[in-house]
């Protein structure tokens, strides 16, 4: 047994035909990020630490939405999210609606670590990033041109569905061939088969002021348990009604599934066809990043040397 480690910038549409220009900052970023994550774990920080350092570099990085980079919402505005969740001990800390905090999944450890409860959203999220002395900035800083463009596509197009209590079938806005996609997470485990799994997002483009997704929701868009470590990304609506990151460890632990297994079952049977990816390792040092979209910006590397940076299948 090893340690593992792997990382998302989100799942979806994402064409071959991707432009250069749009796919290699993607990749370096992947590439670097999971060089920060290798590089700590061979320094024997916890998993803890691992995937909250990885999640707070994609999040710093304008290419995924996440972070400076988030999506904007109906109104033009920014309302991110995040959750980090350790294995072993089960605990977990969750934020949304933030708008000024630089690193949301800092502040979700934060909740987890200083706070009586698990989740903290909107201005008491706030208020409480302010009281911890969290970096915070101007909304602006977070909002991108290339999102703003994008929530004008989407607008235009008005293709959005926002029938929440239907299962979204349609296909996600592109622009120029991309899409508004680009949530960040990370699990990782050590030699000593610790687990962790973190998720940030800016939600989905064009999404009401004050939707909350997966991301945030414990057991949907994230989980670690003494088995298994889950992020998942695309359609935050599916995925929680999907309940995926829990059923993944549901299944190992009632079933006896392996990782493999049980990720490939999710993500088949539990989502409908094109709305959700996930990235997870096991207490035994497995991996595996399963997705029913057309592609998921991934990474991912183990102690016996494998190491994997990939878009589509
Ligand atoms: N799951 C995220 C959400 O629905 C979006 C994504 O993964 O890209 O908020």
């Amino acid at each position: 047994m090893g340690w593992a480690i792997a990382l998302h910038g989100g799942a979806g549409d994402i064409p071959l035909s991707l432009p250069p220009e749009r796919r290699q900052p993607r990749e370096a970023a992947l590439r670097h990020c999971l060089q920060v994550g290798v590089d700590s774990l061979k320094a024997q920080k916890s998993p803890l630490d691992v995937v909250e350092l990885v999640v707070r570099e994609l999040e710093n990085n304008p290419h995924f939405n996440a972070g400076r980079g988030s999506v904007l919402t109906t109104e033009g505005t920014i309302e991110m999210e995040a959750c980090i969740m350790d294995g072993k001990t089960k605990k977990c800390g969750a934020v949304s609606g933030l708008t000024t905090v630089v690193n949301a999944i800092s502040l979700a450890r934060v909740v987890m670590e200083k706070t009586p409860h698990i989740y903290l959203a909107f201005d008491g999220a706030e208020k409480f990033a302010r009281e911890q002395g969290l970096e915070t900035v101007e909304s602006s800083h977070f909002i991108t041109p290339e999102n703003i463009e994008r929530l004008k596509h989407a607008k235009e197009a008005n293709r959005v569905q926002i029938d929440y209590t239907q299962p979204v079938e349609k296909e996600t806005p592109t622009v120029d061939g991309d899409s508004q996609i680009g949530t960040v997470g990370c699990v990782a485990v050590d030699n000593d088969g610790n687990l962790a799994a973190a998720t940030s997002t800016g939600g989905l483009v064009n999404k009401m002021v004050g939707r909350i997704g997966d991301t945030p929701i414990i057991g949907a868009g994230t989980y670690a348990n003494n088995l298994c470590a889950v992020s998942a990304t695309g359609k935050g609506e599916a995925i929680i009604r999907g309940t995926v990151a829990r059923d993944v460890a549901a299944l190992m632990e009632f079933k006896g599934l392996s990782l493999k297994e049980a990720a490939a079952y999710v993500v088949e049977e539990c989502v409908p066809r094109g709305n959700a990816g996930l990235v997870a390792v096991s207490a035994k040092g497995e991996l595996t990043m399963a997705f029913n979209t057309t592609g998921m910006f991934r990474a991912a590397a183990t102690e016996d040397g494998y190491t994997e940076i990939a878009i589509w299948p």
